[in-house]
């Protein structure tokens, strides 16, 4: 694209064809692809290098709870061959080399800049080009924006009163400095026991002389199983990733985990316990799929398996006080489960205490600490391990206006809406990776999915000629009303709210309650997808 554009303020920008926001796995593929069609592109990143997720909690105890084997790119068969990974659940910094590395592989660093915010994209229906202005002051045009903002990236920095006057350090997880945190020997409060939360909490433990655990929502907690890898492990996968990569395009979560094809009730109390067992002790996210099918929506079936692990937390945690206020009471699957090792271990330690701020809230943080509405905690250093504004958060942080210059927030005041979770109608020529409405399962695949999709829908815009391709009204409808639909048979519209849930929204105050994944299964979902692109994508309309 050549044309010269002005910018708002009258000046000759080149408009280019393609802008992508962000280098974590969403952006640094998509620009691959992008370039590889020989397209123009510019991408923008907040942090100074390549990582998006990985890049930001770097926390202590940071790693996947997803296993190598599958929480890596597949496209690229040389990519699979040079890279060794050292761990089955690798840590935070071997997934931030991986991705730092694929973008030396692919030449992809030079494509972006970063350091630089995207502060807001507003859409031109003019000439049908987007203008975008960068916290770095300039402004830059284009026929396509691709959001690769990620999904769990937005912070919630929570409103305590007076956390400016905290003589001590505060640090959030998703914002954890490159600088060493000293914690050693330290009185420590970590607020929040989701993922981040549980996975620092045993990591530090052995490091402070006091930790200090505010938990507003216990969680179910699966044991991961660490395990470091040798040759002998590496060519073990190498020899299945065929296998791996066709079950996670053919399985309802994208993980390689075949449906198991049993019901819980099925079986007697023993039988089941002992599938529990069994699967609990090869560790990790498999629990939720690889033990009965119907858990995840059958809830006397559910309720099994939800015993099963508050039966663990009791067997594992002494104090029956302590472990009572670990076990959740709401259906498991209805928070994401994180995965950890040694987290109800910890809270057998003497200097670990748990605070349950459901009874007694944070009222303030003091100079010197935390105080509940019982009593006031003191504390060195307080990590705020409080989650994200999940799914909309970071595209709304956006000031992005489509047609008629309506914001997204606006137009996703009620929640979100999408057509696949790809496309908002009103905002035509952008597209998201991650956005509302993606397909619950491993984030690698839907996002590689993702952005295969969106590279046809451009290839098709440019093949014919159109500048303006724009999601219908009547299929993002249509949509909608589906993702309504089965959102209506699993457990969140009933239960989101006790536990909090983030998949509905309900962890930040005044969030609409809406569905953010799509729970329809990823392996239907991308049959979905690939379906518009055997019709011509005949749910949008082209100019
Ligand atoms: P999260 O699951 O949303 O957990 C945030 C925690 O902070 C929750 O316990 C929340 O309580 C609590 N919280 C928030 N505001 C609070 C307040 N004002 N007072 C007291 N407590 C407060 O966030 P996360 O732990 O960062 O994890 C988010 C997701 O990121 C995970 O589910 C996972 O998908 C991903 N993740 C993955 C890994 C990994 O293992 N690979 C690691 C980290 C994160 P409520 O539950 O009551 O809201």
């Amino acid at each position: 694209m050549s044309t010269v554009s002005p910018d708002v303020a009258g000046n000759a920008v080149a408009p280019v064809d393609a802008i992508v926001i962000g280098a974590g796995f969403a952006g640094l593929y998509m620009v691959h692809k992008l370039t590889q069609m020989g397209l123009s592109v510019k991408a923008f990143e907040t942090g100074a290098d390549v990582g998006g997720t990985w890049y930001w909690n770097q926390y202590p105890g940071a790693r996947t709870d997803s296993e190598a084997s599958f929480y890596a790119f597949s496209f690229s068969p040389e990519l699979d061959e040079e890279w060794d990974w050292q761990e089955r659940f690798p840590t935070q910094p071997e997934v931030r080399r991986y991705l730092g590395h694929v973008a030396d592989r692919f030449e992809l660093r030079e494509h972006f800049t970063f350091n630089t915010r995207v502060d807001s994209a507003t859409y031109d229906e003019t000439d049908h080009l987007w203008r975008i202005s960068t916290s770095d002051d300039e402004q830059h045009v284009a026929r396509f924006v691709i959001s690769g903002v990620g999904l769990l990236s937005a912070p919630i920095w929570p409103e305590f009163e007076g956390l400016e006057n905290f003589q001590g350090r505060w640090v959030h997880t998703a914002r954890w400095p490159s600088e060493k945190v000293d914690l050693a020997g330290k009185r420590v409060a970590v607020i929040g026991t989701g993922s981040s939360g549980v996975q620092i909490i045993p990591e530090i433990v052995d490091t402070v002389s006091e930790l200090i655990v505010f938990q507003r929502t216990p969680n179910y907690v699966i044991p991961a199983r660490h395990q470091d890898f040798g040759d002998d492990d590496r060519a073990e996968i190498r020899g299945q990733l065929d296998q791996i990569r066709e079950l996670n395009r053919t399985t309802p979560f994208a993980f390689p985990y075949p449906m198991t094809g049993r019901k819980a009730l099925d079986f007697s109390e023993d039988e089941r316990n002992a599938i529990y067992e069994e699967v609990w002790q090869r560790g990790g996210l498999r629990f939720m799929m690889e033990t009965f099918d119907d858990i995840g929506f059958d809830l006397e079936a559910n309720a099994t398996a939800s015993e099963f692990i508050r039966g663990k937390i009791r067997e594992i945690v002494r104090d029956p006080e302590t472990a009572e206020l670990l076990c959740p009471t709401y259906p498991f699957t209805v928070k994401r489960p994180p995965t950890c090792v040694g987290f109800y271990e910890a809270f057998n330690r003497d200097h670990l205490q748990l605070i349950d701020v459901r009874k007694t809230p944070i009222t303030s943080i003091t100079a010197t600490g935390v105080r509940t509405s019982a009593e006031h905690f003191e504390a060195d250093v307080i990590i705020l391990a409080t989650g994200f504004d999940v799914g909309t958060g970071a595209i709304t942080r956006i000031d992005i206006r489509g047609k008629d210059g309506l914001s997204i927030t606006d137009k996703w005041k009620d929640g979100p809406r999408t057509f696949l979770g790809l496309a908002v109608n009103g905002f035509p020529n952008y597209f998201m990776i991650g956005g509302p409405h993606y397909a619950a399962g491993n984030f690698p695949t839907v996002i590689e999915e993702a952005a295969n999709w969106i590279s046809k829908v451009i290839d098709h815009a440019q093949q014919h000629s159109y500048q303006e391709i724009e999601a219908s009204e009547e299929a993002e409808q249509s949509w909608m009303k589906h993702v309504e639909e089965v959102t209506a048979m699993t457990f969140f519209p009933k239960y989101a709210r006790e536990a909090n849930s983030y998949n509905y929204g309900a962890n930040v105050e005044g969030k609409p309650a809406a569905v953010i994944p799509y729970y329809g299964g990823a392996n239907l979902y991308f049959d979905r997808c690939d379906a518009e692109i055997a019709d011509g994508f005949t749910s949008f309309t082209m100019k």
